[in-house]
């Protein structure tokens, strides 16, 4: 197991992305915290999760709310005792010309997707610094490298993650608290449901994706967890892109 008697708080566990990033850290000896604010589906995924032999605990966070993600991070030191991974997850997405967005849209993404990691970091780096060690991955997108229509406050809070990470790869690389990010491309999830619902948006996804097919959440899920283990020690402040090559044409 790469990841024996570790703990992790992933948020955005009940479905798509998260979920899979559970499955497979617990399966690697994790004790996973399930943030999620669905209690059905966070719970579905601690079932899960205790149903191939791990231990897992959910916890009802609204990730955009600082009193849940204290919450969230004090059930894992009770439960768990420490805090050595964590994975900002959770997202929303809101599609439409940005003439068109309303500030209440604006807000709720960018809260959501990008004040969320500030909160979540704020409370979980101090216990990384007294442990010595930690390792946060943060989910970006591709949609915050490159332009992508009718997302604008998407691209907005995904390039802030990105900036985030930066910054915060810096301020704690001396700490050994490692702080990357993943920049998925086209991932077949629930957030991409109806667009890949659309045949034309679904092959026009694909004819641009060099590699012949599309993500599947498992392969987010795979670079989380070398981003998540001691063989990225030395990697920090890192963009891993796994798109397919879509932003490399
Ligand atoms: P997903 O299946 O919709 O999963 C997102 C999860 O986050 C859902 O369980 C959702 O709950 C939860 N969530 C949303 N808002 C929350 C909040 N305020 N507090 C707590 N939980 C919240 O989508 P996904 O594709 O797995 O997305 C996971 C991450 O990958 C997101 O950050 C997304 O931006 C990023 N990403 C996805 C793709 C893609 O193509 N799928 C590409 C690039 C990046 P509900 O379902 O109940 O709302």
């Amino acid at each position: 197991m790469r990841l024996n008697n570790k703990t992790a708080i992933i948020t955005g566990a009940g479905s798509g992305i998260g979920r899979t990033i559970a499955l497979l850290f617990s399966g690697e000896g994790v004790k996973v915290v399930v943030a999620d604010w669905s209690e059905k589906n966070g719970q579905e995924t601690a079932d899960m999760i205790k149903k191939q032999g791990g231990s897992a605990v959910f916890v009802k966070t609204d990730v955009s709310k600082a009193e849940d993600v204290a919450k969230m991070a004090d059930v894992c030191l009770k439960e768990f005792g420490r805090i050595d991974i964590l994975v900002n997850n959770a997202g929303i997405v809101k599609m439409g010309p940005l003439h068109e967005t309303s500030e209440d849209d604006w807000d709720a993404v960018l809260n959501v997707n990008l004040k969320s990691v500030f909160l979540s970091c704020k409370k979980v780096i101090p216990e990384m610094l007294k442990q010595g060690k930690g390792k946060i991955v943060n989910i970006a997108s591709v949609a915050g490298l490159v332009g992508f229509e009718n997302t604008g406050p998407y691209c907005a809070s995904k390039g802030g993650i990105i900036a985030l990470t930066r910054e915060m790869a810096l301020e704690y690389a001396k700490n050994k608290i490692n702080v990357n990010c993943i920049a998925p491309g086209v991932i077949k999830t629930a957030m991409t449901k109806d667009m890949l619902a659309d045949t034309a948006a679904k092959s026009g996804f694909e004819a641009q994706t060099p590699y012949p097919r599309l993500g599947e959440p498992e392969d987010i899920a795979q670079a989380a967890l070398y981003l998540a283990s001691d063989e990225s020690d030395f990697t920090t402040g890192e963009v891993l892109v796994v798109d397919g090559g879509w932003t490399i044409r």
